[in-house]
């Protein structure tokens, strides 16, 4: 798994929605990738922020500006 997947794949992952294999995947990524570690500690972040420590049920468009954000950021590091 590289970078720009992991990534693309923490909105899933947080959402609850990744299957077993992507999941695993994901999770052995996150350990030794710090980059990606600290994306998916920052969008957690967010969400919790959001949610009040609720990480499912985001709003479409709190979600979608998260996407965005992801993306920029994405962008910026390429
Ligand atoms: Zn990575």
């Amino acid at each position: 798994m590289n970078c720009n997947k992991a990534i693309k794949e923490i909105c899933r992952y947080l959402d609850g929605e990744l299957d077993e294999g992507l999941k695993n995947t994901l999770e052995a990524h996150l350990t030794y990738c710090n980059h990606c570690n600290a994306v998916y500690d920052s969008t957690k972040k967010t969400i919790e922020l959001y949610c009040d420590g609720k990480v499912f049920s985001l709003p479409n468009e709190v979600h979608n500006r998260l996407h965005e954000a992801l993306k920029r950021k994405l962008q910026r590091d390429s």
